[in-house]
């Protein structure tokens, strides 16, 4: 499904994101959560819509994850801010060189990414985390109109988890890279290079890392060190120096 209209800079996709009601259940779902909150943040008023990308809009660096959670970005309007997944995941951009703080609490506390910008594949939280295929496919749109803006600058794309990889392959063939058949498969430091196939594109590094939710960092199965070798090895095929 295309975005309902021309969108010509990433300040008009991310304006017209937070405005789509296309799935009927995440819609219902958003905002019941929005309305009823969590005890700890009674007194705060949750956002309750789509959430846009965040950061540079001529990042070399795209980050892409799952969806945001019902009492973070849910809650605090941006990606990753206010759960314990971001927590994990900004203090790693940090490390590296790639945030100018390591921590993100809502929504105007000063945070601001380095030639990096973070997205995903579906824009509203999902009961359980869990979209169904159709939520997934139907916001496809919007995850590709933001490639298409990006285009000129971005380098490498780095995907927490399996969902957000298996979203994003069929965004990155119509987009204009040929990604192989068989399909790559997902893993923590998988990383394949696709060459362009549509005039404007340069070969794009796609990273995979194991997502930052609590089910991986609690477990020790995604360690700091694990994600920032990560972050650091997309960056550096991004062009961009970390520390
Ligand atoms: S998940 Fe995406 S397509 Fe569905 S309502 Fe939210 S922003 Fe729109």
């Amino acid at each position: 499904m295309p975005p309902p209209r021309k969108l010509r800079s990433i300040p008009e996709l991310d304006a017209a994101i937070t405005d789509c009601r296309a799935c009927p259940r995440l819609v219902a779902w958003r905002e019941k959560v929005a309305v009823e909150k969590r005890a700890a943040f009674r007194d705060q008023e949750y956002w309750g819509r789509p959430v846009p990308g965040f950061g540079p809009a001529d990042a070399k660096l795209l980050i892409v994850g799952l969806a945001p959670a019902a009492h973070g970005a849910n809650r605090t309007g941006r990606m990753f801010t206010g759960d314990r997944s971001g927590d994990v995941l900004f203090a790693a951009l940090h490390a590296v060189g790639l945030a100018n703080q390591p921590t993100a609490v809502h929504a105007h506390d000063g945070l601001a990414l380095r030639d990096t910008r973070m997205s995903s594949p579906v824009r509203c939280a999902p009961p359980a985390n869990k979209p169904t295929p159709t939520e997934r496919d139907t916001c496809r749109r919007w995850l590709t109109a933001e490639l298409a803006l990006l285009t000129p600058t971005v380098r490498a794309v780095v995907v927490l988890g399996g969902f957000g990889w298996q979203a994003l392959l069929p965004v990155l063939a119509e987009s204009g890279w040929a990604v192989p058949r068989p399909l790559p498969r997902f893993g923590h430091g998988a990383h394949v290079e696709l060459p362009p196939v549509a005039p404007g594109r340069e070969p794009l590094h796609l990273f995979g890392s194991y997502h930052v939710s609590q089910q991986n960092t609690f477990t020790g199965r995604l360690t700091p060190a694990m994600l920032e070798d990560v972050l650091r090895a997309a960056a550096d095929h991004a062009g961009i120096v970390t520390v």
